[in-house]
């Protein structure tokens, strides 16, 4: 009842996935801190241990509070299924995990998250894989790409830093007509501004660290599966359509049908990789789900306000947020996320580089961190932090060229914030 998916975002987010504890009638969902569940007998424990039956076994596979959480955000998403992990980069990993294997690539857009641009162009070479980066605007050039080894398409619908808005129905066609699937990071617009898998998202993957737990304090990762993709239409994806020795030849998509991405992560992937949530973080991040409407609305009409205040400032060069009527992303940000583009932003500082650490030291409201999505507004100077790793050209790629600092505009009173604002780049640039 509480996953009817003609109820409206606002109820789905307290109630969807959860019902009152069955042992005790508590209201909220408890946390279930415990690392294993007693089997009803031998019989019970083979039926789970062969996928016969659903059940909890260990909490690295599964855990009820965690469970709530994946139900919830899948519901949100659209998804049939959802796998929690310890966080967004182990998300990350978890969703390209039963897709990849030695030689196979990746194609990902030029503008990610900085530590997303890093784990793809250097770590996942460790695993034998690689990744072609692509400007997403050029649709011609993402099709270019693709060869007989590209396993995934990957970009993040508002892209982090810079204010990008990517065409994810364009890119979706591009997957499509490859016969391999899209994946989105869905981190910076949430399941309440943007619908990727409405869009043509096969996966949608998550840093839960961010908005969706919205205070920042815990961190975590989800993996959404759209249960649209059919796996064993071509030979490219053996993990879903061959037999799976480690579960006596059983094929995961011939079995479990639209869920097979959601069994394979849990009984293969948290199974031998072990990036496991525990069920305090799904605890703050379930909680933070329950707000999340209301706090983006907020956030989206602060980033609004502000943003428009720094436009019209003599000391600021450039402004992008897709909300802004200057921004090129504009018409795009209402098919893409039409509740608004998001709490995130960049801006550019005259006097370059110096003129961005003085201004981040100078801030009272603004916290300096590494970390967005958070109800207080925090403040980075990515070329100097997070895109430190990155080359001149990646770095301006990503839109964190020297110049420009990161604002995460939290639900303050938006006055408040301007001012803080405006004494920080005066004794910024004078
Ligand atoms: C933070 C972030 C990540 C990584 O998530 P962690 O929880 O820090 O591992 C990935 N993508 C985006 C867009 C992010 O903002």
């Amino acid at each position: 009842m509480t996953n009817d998916p003609t109820y409206g975002f606002d109820t789905l987010q307290i109630h969807a996935g959860a019902k009152p504890d069955p042992a005790t009638g508590a209201r909220q969902t408890p946390i279930y801190q415990t690392t294993a569940y007693v089997f009803r007998d031998a019989d019970h424990a083979a039926a789970l241990f062969n996928l016969q039956e659903v059940g909890f076994i260990y909490s690295r596979l599964t855990n009820p509070t965690v469970a709530v959480l994946q139900e919830r955000i899948a519901t949100l998403e659209g998804g049939v299924g959802a796998v929690c992990c310890s966080s967004g980069h182990a998300a990350q990993i978890m969703a390209l995990f039963p897709l990849m294997g030695p030689g196979k690539n990746i194609i990902a857009s030029t503008r990610l998250y900085g530590g997303t641009v890093t784990q793809f162009s250097q770590t996942i070479k460790r695993f034998g894989w690689s990744c072609k980066f692509v400007d997403f605007d050029d649709v011609d050039a993402v099709k270019a790409a693709v060869d007989d080894d590209t396993r995934a398409i990957f970009g993040e619908a508002i892209a982090n830093p810079g204010g990008y808005i990517m065409d994810v129905r364009a890119i979706a066609d591009v997957a499509d007509d490859a016969g391999i699937p899209l994946i989105i990071d869905n981190t910076t617009a949430t399941p309440y501004l943007c619908r990727p898998i409405e869009l043509g998202a096969t996966l949608v993957v998550h840093s839960t660290t961010k908005y969706l737990t919205g205070n920042g304090t815990v961190m975590g990762g989800c993996v959404v599966d759209s249960g649209k993709f059919d796996w064993s239409a071509n030979d490219k994806f053996p993990s879903f359509s061959q037999p799976e020795p480690a579960y006596h030849g059983l094929k995961f998509h011939e079995t479990f049908g639209p869920l097979a991405f959601t069994f394979h992560s849990i009984a293969i992937g948290l199974r031998d990789l072990g990036m496991t949530m525990n069920p305090q973080a799904a605890h703050y991040t379930l909680m933070g789900t329950e707000t999340l409407s209301l706090r983006m609305d907020r956030h989206v009409e602060n980033a609004m306000k502000i943003a428009t205040w720094l436009e019209n400032d003599d000391r600021v060069d450039y402004v992008t947020y897709a909300g802004l009527k200057s921004s090129p992303y504009f018409e795009r940000a209402k098919s893409v996320c039409p509740k608004g583009a998001g709490g995130l932003f960049t801006f550019a500082v005259k006097g370059g580089y110096d003129a961005c650490v003085k201004l981040v030291n100078a801030l009272e409201i603004f916290s300096h961190v590494a970390n967005l999505g958070d109800t207080r507004s925090l403040i980075i100077h990515s070329a100097s932090t997070t895109h430190r790793q990155l080359s001149a050209e990646q770095q301006e790629a990503a839109g964190a060229s020297a110049n420009v600092v990161r604002v995460s505009i939290g639900t303050e009173d938006a006055n408040d914030l301007i001012a803080d604002l405006d004494q920080a780049l005066t004794k910024a640039t004078s």
